[in-house]
């Protein structure tokens, strides 16, 4: 897939979600998921779409700072194909009355030539992966690899949280009471 793809969205101050847009239907359908469409996701809330608890309180924190300090905030995090690897760009733009509007570009992507299978680690592999850069635990290492286990228990490993955290600490206010990235790392 060449052709850059950006999809939107706008989540209310409940974080539900609002309105779509961009390349949103089409990046549903050439992904085979067309429960993901737009009829489907408006109205619902956005914690219906995200896996784990430990993701769910980093993106939570994340867009909490956005309302508070009305200020952007982007990361990039990878969200791979069966066999593609992907880069995506995620803008948070925090707009009045507390909606949020989400950008999701994708800025890279690469078929695989190899399928590399997190089964090569079966005697470390324990099913941990960072749902931001898609990394596996393996033993104490996070290891990126191409691979879809059976299971995954999604959590956020430790340079992502550093990223984000850096990057509140970066955009803090002197006169702030609370330092955000300290909920983060
Ligand atoms: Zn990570």
């Amino acid at each position: 897939m060449n052709v850059k793809s950006t999809s939107r969205y706008v989540l209310d101050n409940a974080n539900q979600i609002a309105s779509v847009g961009g390349d949103w239907d089409r990046f549903a359908i050439e992904n085979d998921a067309p429960d993901a469409m737009a009829g489907a996701v408006i109205g619902h809330d956005v914690w219906d779409f995200v896996t784990g608890l430990e993701t769910k309180a980093y993106l939570s924190t994340i867009f909490f700072a956005c309302r508070m300090d009305m200020k952007t905030f982007q990361l990039l995090y990878r969200c791979d194909a069966p066999e593609v690897k992907r880069l995506f760009r995620m803008k948070i733009y925090p707009k009045a009355g507390g909606e949020l509007l989400l950008e999701h570009e994708l800025v890279h992507s690469r078929k695989s030539l190899a399928h590399h299978k997190v089964t090569n680690f079966t005697d470390h592999y324990d099913s941990t992966r960072c749902s931001v850069c898609c990394s596996f635990l393996i033993g104490s290492n996070w290891i990126d690899t191409f691979a879809i286990p059976e299971e995954r228990y999604y959590v956020v490993c430790p340079e992502c949280r550093k990223a984000a955290a850096d990057q509140l600490r970066a955009e803090q206010d002197p006169d702030d009471v609370i330092d955000l990235s300290q909920f983060i790392k």
